[in-house]
């Protein structure tokens, strides 16, 4: 595959050579980089502090800049004083919590991702439609959370694996349809999508694919660097679904992976002494971190860096009018 411009450390003879092969597209996507933003301007508006609901986004780096300038962040909503605005985060909330926020005349700021609220829009017509939905995702995930929050308790099944498919009990296989969290892997949600048209064969598949397209881009980036990678490091949270699945992709096409937050988390024996060091970060991992880690591995190896060419990812979503107009 081709690669763009390379720089080489000066050749000390202590440090071993290292190649370090940085996958394109990696790190933000539109809707962490809007949710983000969101939480900026909120702070300009309305001064501090600004509340928000859960971590904005999965990257603690991230969560501490904004408490620098002033959000603070909680759990739920009962702790933000009746007179603070709240932001939601990027993941989306259950109907309750903005229901819930104008019930106290709140002022908040909805943070989800288009591409979440998306999904949420089509479980409500799949619903109004008398469907039952089964919902591919993680268990606990604060965005499979806010999306059975759109529906009313029991109108959505959740299936993780290829073995709940087979243990599914369903009041009427003839009218179902599937939904799916945006970040998981798309080849392991391939194998359970075709699990359960085999199963249902009238299963109503979404219109367009629910894995949205900064999780696919990076997934692929990924598959495409790892067969020349010795170890792939991967930037990102532990509870950072699209990260994780990164480094499950790299570890299936054979190199041995690790997620870490910082490069202050890289487990040198575990890294040795390779020729060629994969990089990439999450959707909610800043560049700043790659550089870091970059700079890390820099003091000890002499680095030649790659990037790997790419088209550059041009979406950007609207921001909320409440805070631009
Ligand atoms: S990973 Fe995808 S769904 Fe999640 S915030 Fe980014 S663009 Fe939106």
């Amino acid at each position: 595959m081709p690669y763009m411009a390379c720089t080489v450390d000066e050749l000390t003879p202590s440090k071993p050579a290292l190649r370090v092969l940085i996958a394109a597209p990696r790190g933000f996507c539109a809707g962490v980089d809007r949710a983000i933003q969101i939480v900026e301007l909120a702070l300009e508006r309305f001064g501090a502090p600004v509340y928000v609901r859960h971590e904005i986004v999965h990257n603690r780096f991230v969560v501490d800049r904004l408490k620098q300038l002033g959000a603070v962040f909680v759990d739920e909503l009962d702790e933000v004083p009746d007179d603070r605005p709240v932001v939601f985060s990027a993941h989306g909330v259950p109907k309750s919590v903005p229901a819930a926020a104008q019930d106290r005349a709140l002022t908040y700021v909805d943070a989800t991702c288009p591409l979440v609220s998306k999904v949420h829009r089509q479980a409500e017509r799949l619903i109004a439609d008398g469907r039952h939905i089964l919902f591919i995702g993680h268990a606990g995930h604060p965005e499979v959370i806010g999306t059975f929050g759109q529906v009313p308790a029991g109108a959505m099944t959740l299936v993780e694996t290829v073995d709940d498919v087979a243990r599914l009990e369903v009041a009427d296989p003839a009218n179902l349809a599937f939904l799916t969290q945006t970040t998981l892997s798309v080849d392991d949600t391939a194998l359970v999508v075709a699990a359960l048209q085999t199963r249902f064969p009238a299963i109503r598949a979404p219109r367009s694919e629910d894995i949205c397209y900064a999780t696919s881009n990076r997934q692929a980036a990924v598959k495409a660097i790892a067969p020349e990678c010795d170890r792939v490091l991967v930037i990102g949270a532990p509870n950072s679904s699209n990260s994780l699945r990164l480094a499950e992709v790299a570890e299936r096409m054979g190199a041995p992976a690790r997620l870490i937050e910082r490069a202050a988390d890289i487990d040198w024996e575990w890294l040795g002494t390779p020729a060629t060091v994969g990089l990439t970060a999450g959707a909610s991992a800043p560049e700043l971190l790659v550089r870091e880690v970059v700079d890390a591995l820099r003091r000890r190896f002499a680095v030649t860096e790659e990037q790997a060419d790419h088209n550059p990812e041009r979406m950007v979503f609207k921001l909320p009018r409440e805070l631009v107009a």
